[in-house]
């Protein structure tokens, strides 16, 4: 792990305000890139953080089984040559402790530490008109000022709640699977609680269910989860992608989802049943995505087309589960494969078959409310010692309206996005000159469109800072054009009819959007490229 004193130490608030050129918030993976490429253009940066280390996601969510679901090798950066042929990635499908380690390395092989400031939240940023200029606020006072403010904060990384009566009065152990302590929980010989089997507690389940006197999942919707044949990584493998990284590179950025998987362009209908059945087993036993991302192009666009390949994994999860009555709980019937994110799975359904697991529908009857004794549902109370939250995130919008970020004329952000994303590319709001999110909200490899979006960013800022132009931001026209292509990209695609996080259904009150961006990787980046190549006509220059 690295060295914590290399941090600049938080001051106490009653300084003076700092300037720089950029502040950036987060030290995940995008604020490290780009704290990295900003400072290579020669700007002061400095990098917000609130957590107590660097690593965004791979700090946070430190919850047993967590992992990678993208292969190692296409996750890495891509950036640095040097940096590819020094890290070794040790299973196929890396787990935190190590993926922790790897931003960890990033951070101090490209002496990044000295421009992130740790334990700090920004808690509000507004926009000076007259000095075309941000100034932000740490919680407890510290501010600091710089023309450019770039939120990279992530899209999973507001967690959700769900607001339980009496959740304060549980007198046993509570954790939220994205603020894991970071010293080893003992769930030995206790009875744990699970709430939420979305793609955290799938990873995490089969590990609480070896360990834990008893386990208790309380499941509201069962996904379409698919095994996810990790396996360490040999020397001879390991040799081979720093052969290849620069083939692998350009083959995830040229396939739709940023992956070196890609659709198969015929129809699921085309074909006959034995020859759908047989591409159907072949996926299965493939590692990783492919069995979605490696698919007949349409499932993701006709039901018809989908319902055959759904079935394929209802049956796969029947053939798993001992019990058949605790079998068809775990079968989704509500929604079809791939409408909600796909977990991948380690022994997850084999957990059912323990004496120790007892799956608790609570679509059926829903949690009442927390006692101080366990979780009481609407039809029993179950006595816990422990009880673990996996219930998700406020995706895409919570991170960054959870600031108070004021653009032009005072105007809230959090206001303006109360509706769902409002921005041009992603990455730019109008009213809110020279505030640049760097998240990727692509259906995407995260690292893929995350460095494209980065490399963005600093093109722009390096267009401004040569052309002498003091600010940028989408025109109100760009932006409303961009909602609207989105809108309709969302159309095309099964995703829009499912209550899934996508859509924003997780979250009671949460307005009903397509909160990802439903274009293949090459088109975005296309359209990336080509509102800068054509001198930004899309935005308002000063
Ligand atoms: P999630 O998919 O939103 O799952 C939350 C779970 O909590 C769902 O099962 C949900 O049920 C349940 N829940 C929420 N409120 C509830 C309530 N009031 N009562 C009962 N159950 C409730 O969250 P997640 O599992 O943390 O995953 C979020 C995303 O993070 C994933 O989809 C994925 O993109 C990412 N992720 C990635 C990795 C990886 O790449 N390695 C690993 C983990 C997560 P409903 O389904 O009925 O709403």
């Amino acid at each position: 792990m690295g060295n914590m004193q290399q941090h600049p130490q938080k001051p106490d608030g009653n300084g003076a305000v700092e300037q720089y050129d950029a502040i950036v918030i987060g030290a995940g993976v995008s604020g490290l890139y780009q704290l990295y490429r900003l400072r290579e253009m020669g700007l002061s940066v400095r990098v917000f953080e609130d957590a107590g280390g660097v690593g965004g996601t791979w700090y946070w969510n430190r919850y047993p089984g967590c992992r990678f679901d993208s292969e190692s090798e296409t996750y890495g950066y891509s950036w640095s040559e040097e940096l590819l042929q020094e890290w070794d990635w040790k299973e196929h499908f890396s787990g935190q402790p190590e993926n922790e380690r790897y931003l960890n390395f990033v951070a101090d092989k490209f002496d990044l530490r000295k421009d992130i400031q740790l334990n700090s939240r920004v808690s509000a940023a507004v926009y000076d008109e007259d000095a075309h200029c941000w100034e932000v606020q740490i919680e407890g006072g510290q501010r600091a000022r710089a023309q450019f403010l770039i939120g990279a904060v992530g899209v999973l990384s507001a967690k959700y709640m769900p607001p339980f009566e009496g959740i304060d009065s549980f007198k046993g152990l509570s954790f939220h699977t994205s603020n894991w302590p970071k010293e080893k929980v003992d769930f030995s010989g206790k009875r744990v609680g699970c709430v939420g089997t979305g793609a955290t507690a799938v990873q995490l389940i089969p590990h609480v269910a070896e360990e834990a006197g008893h386990l208790t999942v309380f499941q509201r919707t069962p996904n379409y989860c698919a095994p996810c044949r990790n396996s360490e990584v040999s020397p001879e493998t390991q040799a081979a992608w720093k052969a290849r990284y620069a083939e692998i590179h350009k083959r995830c950025r040229e396939t739709s989802v940023g992956f070196e998987h890609e659709f198969d362009p015929r129809s699921a209908l085309e074909v006959s049943e034995e020859e759908r059945l047989a591409l159907y087993e072949k996926l299965w036993i493939q590692p990783g995505f492919t069995k979605w991302l490696g698919n007949f192009y349409d499932i993701m666009t006709n039901r018809e087309a989908n319902e055959t390949f759904s079935e394929f994994v209802r049956n796969k999860i029947r053939e798993r589960v001992h019990d058949p009555e605790v079998a068809e709980m775990l079968v989704p019937k509500d929604h079809p494969f791939g409408a909600k994110r796909i977990p991948l799975e380690t022994h997850y359904y084999e957990a059912y078959n323990r004496d120790n697991v007892k799956l608790v529908d609570v679509r059926k009857a829903p949690i009442e409310r927390i006692t101080p004794k366990g979780v009481k549902t609407q039809d029993a109370e179950y006595e816990l010692d422990a009880i673990i939250y996996a219930t998700g995130f406020d995706v895409v919008t919570g991170p960054l309206t959870q600031i108070d970020i004021r653009g032009e004329g005072g105007q809230s952000f959090k206001d303006k996005w109360a509706g769902g994303p409002r921005t041009h590319l992603g990455i730019q709001t109008a009213g809110f000159p020279n505030f640049f999110i760097a998240a990727s909200t692509a259906f995407c490899n995260y690292t893929v469109c995350a460095e494209m979006i980065v490399e963005w960013i600093a093109d722009c800022i390096g267009y401004l800072r040569e052309k002498k132009l003091s600010s940028i931001a989408p025109t109100q026209k760009a932006e409303d054009a961009w909602v609207e292509h989105s809108n309709e990209l969302a159309s095309y695609t099964l995703l829009t009819d499912t209550d899934s996080w996508f859509m924003g259904a997780n979250i009671p009150g949460k307005a009903r959007a397509l909160l990802l961006y439903a274009n293949t990787v090459p088109e975005y980046r296309k359209e990336c490229q080509e509102a800068a190549a054509n001198g930004y006509q899309d935005f308002v220059l000063q």
